[in-house]
């Protein structure tokens, strides 16, 4: 391990950043954090054409959701900045003259016209795309007459056109490409920006990153940086190429699979802890068993060894499942604290504002049965709903009659109506209703079922008596005494 481990994130703010590009960020952090390293952010905007407004922001703040800090970048500063590649295009200038002057690179006076027509011709033969080294060989008077008329260029790196580019990738191991195979590609257009190529080089170097840990699909870009780094003599990072995820028919991560941006995973009411504990098993894994473990065990554990070459497989359910235990595990105070914005986004006005400290009594009921937090509204709107939408018929149970129902329910109404409100305790209720219907000549079933439609409009809920008690006398006795209302109009 190098003395200081620096590790950098360098998302393209091109669109809300999706699940696989927060993996890569959380790797870095990860790896960073194990090792008392920096994590540094750095937005690679210099495809200006692909800047999507906003973006940066729904990147950092997705960061900043999940827990990952950042040491230098965007909103925090630092000592290698600017964080902005739009701020730095002078680095890859300077870095684009050496290259020339080293003979390293050369500038292509080729028209997109030729480039085209050059790739059709290639697809037409059946030959490898790419471009062909024409303005390589140009000689010096050709070039000046370029020049003199004003061609517009590009600078091309001149790759060396035999040989083998090898790295040792931290995750990878040894990988090797024929340098034949590589195209002399373009390190600034024509209109004076770098590619990702250049860039990347030169901010690595410059930013003093010591491992360039990124996704798999970068994995055939790497052999064209090494050449960068010794044309430039510049000394190398490590690489570490961390696996593709796939859906789980094993295609491309899509929309399809339920991947989506990071923001909607929360609007979906995903939590944070849960989604970092998921994704860092997209890849990697404590002991190849353990599932659920605490972002502070990842930190204390996370090593490059433990990464994996086969592609991941991104499993929603997995995610809804992980979801579900980080939920049963939160404390009730924290999960109502969480739960309550969903409530406030979801309800009709007559609701709110919600009432703070009934919310907090009603959590430790439905803590084991919510999945996300967006399921909290549905599943709590009778705790707050006053009118209860049913179908009457339903609080009817199976071998009773109407006339027996509404009478059942006259009947736990006034029982319920006597007990005074502070005690009204669910253990009492719960003997108190229970000599009720055995009086009325009524199973369990049919009794508290019959209730536990009329005070809910619902047939599965939490425990009925501990439901009661949490909403205490007046609520249920208004809810009875409407069932018996609705029923009466049958
Ligand atoms: N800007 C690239 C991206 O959006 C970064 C690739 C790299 O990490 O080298 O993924
Ligand atoms: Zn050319």
């Amino acid at each position: 391990m190098p003395d200081t481990v620096r590790v950098r994130y360098a998302p393209s703010p091109t669109g809300n950043p999706h699940i696989g590009n927060i993996r890569t960020a959380m790797f870095n952090w990860l790896f960073a954090r194990r090792h008392g390293g920096q994590f540094v952010v750095r937005v690679e905007d210099t495809d200006q054409g692909r800047i999507t407004e906003g973006a940066v922001d729904h990147i950092l703040d997705g960061l900043e959701w999940l827990g990952i800090d950042w040491d230098e970048g965007p909103r925090v500063g630092g000592p290698y900045g600017p964080y902005f590649q739009s701020e730095r295009l002078e680095r890859y200038n300077a870095a684009a003259d050496k290259l020339l002057a080293s003979g390293n690179a050369y500038r292509c006076y080729c028209s997109p016209e030729r480039v085209a027509e050059l790739r059709k011709e290639q697809a037409r033969n059946k030959q490898r795309q790419g471009y062909d080294s024409h303005c390589r060989h140009l000689s010096g008077e050709e070039r000046e007459a370029n020049e003199t008329a004003g061609l517009p260029s590009v600078v091309r790196f001149a790759m060396p056109q035999s040989g083998v580019t090898s790295v040792e990738d931290e995750i990878r191991g040894h990988v090797e490409w024929q340098n034949e195979l590589t195209d002399d590609f373009v390190l600034v257009k024509t209109d004076g920006f770098p590619t990702y190529h250049m860039a990347v080089v030169v901010d690595d170097h410059a930013m003093a990153i010591s491992h360039v840990l990124r996704a798999e699909e970068w994995l055939p870009s790497t052999p064209r940086h090494v050449q960068l780094y010794r044309a430039l003599e510049l000394p190398m990072p490590q690489f570490g190429h961390l696996p593709m995820i796939l859906g789980s028919d094993r295609a491309k991560l899509s929309k399809r699979h339920g991947a989506t941006s990071l923001m909607e995973y929360r609007d979906d009411g995903f939590l944070p802890e849960a989604l970092i504990n998921f994704m860092v098993l997209l890849g990697w894994s404590l002991d190849g068993e353990t599932e659920v473990m605490s972002v502070d065990t990842i930190r204390d554990h996370f090593t490059l060894e433990r990464v994996g070459k086969p592609a991941a497989i991104f499993d929603l359910d997995k995610l809804q499942w992980m979801n579900g235990v980080y939920i049963r595990l939160a404390d009730t105070d924290d999960l109502a604290d969480r739960v309550l914005p969903f409530l406030e986004r979801a309800y009709p006005d007559h609701l709110l504002p919600i009432n703070q400290d009934y919310l907090l009594r009603i959590m430790p009921l439905v803590q084991q049965r919510l999945k996300t937090l967006a399921d909290a509204p549905d599943m709590l709107s009778y705790f707050f709903e006053d009118t209860l939408q049913y179908e009457p018929e339903g609080v009817v149970q199976r071998g009773m009659n109407v006339p027996g129902t509404l009478a059942a329910l006259q009947r736990a109404e006034a029982d319920l109506s006597r007990v005074a409100e502070d005690d009204f305790h669910h253990e009492d209720l719960e003997s108190l209703l229970r000599a009720t219907g055995q009086e009325l000549e009524l199973s369990g079933r049919q009794f508290f079922g019959a209730l536990r439609t009329a005070i809910t409009g619902r047939t599965a809920t939490p425990p009925l008596f501990e439901m009661m008690e949490v909403m205490g006398r007046d609520r249920v006795v208004q809810r009875l005494a409407a069932a018996v209302a609705k029923l009466s109009a049958l």
